[in-house]
């Protein structure tokens, strides 16, 4: 039986709380700008190692809205290196490049556009 306080099924990453939207029911509490505490790129990476040393649980990516961070992209990719499949979903501001960007190469994709 897997023991998921040492294998957690899913990790959910907050890479942002910056979003361009104020919605009063957020959440993040999410802001204009981003938090200058967030993990760098090389932090992130190492997180990222971190989780799939793991039992490769399922990553999320999110925040506030994570297309705020412009290493998004590169992050994504090193996941994918380390396993990840890749999915996407977000609100209004996600478009036809946006997936066709993440769709570029790799194995299981779900890409939707909401
Ligand atoms: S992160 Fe989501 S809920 Fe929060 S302000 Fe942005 S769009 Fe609204």
């Amino acid at each position: 039986m897997m023991d998921y306080d040492q294998n957690p099924f899913i990790v959910i990453w907050e890479l942002t709380r910056a979003c361009q939207l104020n919605c009063l029911h957020c959440r993040a509490e999410a802001q204009y700008h981003r938090d200058p505490h967030e993990l760098t790129f090389q932090e992130g990476k190492k997180l990222i190692d971190d989780i799939f040393a793991m039992n490769h649980p399922l990553l999320v990516f999110t925040g506030g809205d994570p297309l705020m961070r412009p290493d998004l992209f590169a992050l994504a990719e090193y996941a994918i290196e380390k396993g990840a499949g890749r999915r996407a979903k977000n609100t209004k501001i996600i478009g036809t490049s946006f997936i066709k960007k993440l769709s570029l190469s790799g194995k299981e994709q779900s890409l939707k556009n909401v």
